[in-house]
């Protein structure tokens, strides 16, 4: 029997929608969701990123504010700058935008942040509420993901979770909430001897590893050094399937996969992209788990896009939110 499919988009719509309400509600107290985005340098896909973000704070009527700076700012200026938002009753959230230059050091940083303004939960004090079982602004992705494992209504407590990834933003709090859950939560990464013997034995898989994407981007580095000087032996061609396979799972299992890998649709003779009309790489985003084959095993699956990206997303409006409201008091 055919998975059926976690649609992320429509339970962050929903999830939005309820926060429609408590935004009008502190807006009427003075007290509307106020972010400061603070980006220091210039970056492409941080644009990209901070235009995502203002689109779906103004959806909500939150504000949003571009705090940026140039380059050349210092640790010490940054932290001084967080401070100052720390300090300012108008700012009710505080996200720094990543990456930093080389020589600021963002873990420093995030501590900085007000706990109570660090709407992305990235703060220690906030990781360390997950381990207590009472967060108050979580790890959006990570919360997101947990909590579409929720909206299936299948038995967590005591289940076998298995978690692929152990990153201090999404693997490791996914384990912890987890456990929170009472899941007999098990933790595998890249070190893990033999990944199927673990992910066979899941009821619940959660996959935050990137694999693909991360093995296109160290082929394509080296193959664009190839071809601007196509000496000795071009790459080997890259392996792109996705991590996990359907012979790795177990029947019923139910999927939430976290990954988002970019990767070409096809490479040509050359080893290169396929490019659109354009002359464009013709890319596409992939999770971790081969979803057409896993459809036909597993009870319920994310799929990639439109499963924990608009959670992550609707986290970090709900974390505003309750960032605001702490404010209020
Ligand atoms: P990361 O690189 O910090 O961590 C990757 C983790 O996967 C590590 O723990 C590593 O040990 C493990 N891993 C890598 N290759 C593996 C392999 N072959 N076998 C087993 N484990 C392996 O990445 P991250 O920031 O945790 O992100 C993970 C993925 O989630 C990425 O694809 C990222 O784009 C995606 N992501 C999605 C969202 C979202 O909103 N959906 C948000 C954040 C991250």
């Amino acid at each position: 029997m055919a998975a059926r499919i976690i649609d992320g988009e429509k339970i962050a719509a929903q999830i939005k929608e309820g926060l429609r309400k408590d935004v009008e509600e502190l807006a009427g107290k003075g007290k509307c969701p106020h972010i400061a985005g603070v980006m220091v340098g210039e970056n492409p896909g941080v644009r990209v990123y901070v235009r995502s973000q203002e689109r779906a704070c103004e959806e909500l009527g939150i504000k949003y504010t571009l705090d940026q700076h140039p380059d050349t700012m210092t640790e010490e200026a940054l932290a001084g700058r967080i401070q100052e938002l720390n300090g300012d009753p108008e700012i009710t959230g505080i996200i720094l935008l990543m990456p930093v230059p080389a020589g600021i050091n963002a873990r420093r940083i995030q501590a900085q942040i007000n706990p109570d303004k660090d709407v992305e939960g990235m703060n220690p004090q906030n990781l360390g509420r997950l381990i207590y079982g009472t967060p108050l602004l979580g790890p959006c992705t990570a919360v997101g993901a947990v909590e579409l494992l929720k909206t299936t209504g299948v038995p967590i407590e005591g289940a076998e979770a298995v978690v692929v990834g152990h990153s201090e933003i999404v693997g490791k709090p996914i384990a912890v909430l987890l456990l929170g859950l009472n899941a007999t939560t098990h933790i595998c990464h890249i070190f893990t001897k033999d990944l199927a013997y673990h992910t066979k034995n899941a009821d619940i898989l959660f996959i935050a590893a990137g694999k693909s994407g991360a093995v296109w981007q160290r082929y394509w580095k080296e193959k664009r050094k190839y071809n601007e000087n196509p000496e000795g032996e071009p790459p080997a061609l890259p392996d792109l399937s996705p991590l996990i396979k359907a012979d790795m799972l177990k029947p019923g299992v139910v999927i939430i996969d976290v990954a988002i890998n970019r990767i070409p649709e096809a490479l040509d003779e050359s080893g290169d992209p396929v490019l659109s009309e354009k002359g464009r790489p013709q890319m596409k985003t992939t999770g971790d788990v081969d979803f057409e084959g896993a459809k036909e095993i597993a009870s319920w699956i994310t799929p990639v896009p439109g499963g924990v990206g608009p959670m992550t997303v609707a986290m970090l409006l709900k974390n505003a939110v309750e960032a605001a409201k702490m404010a209020v008091g």
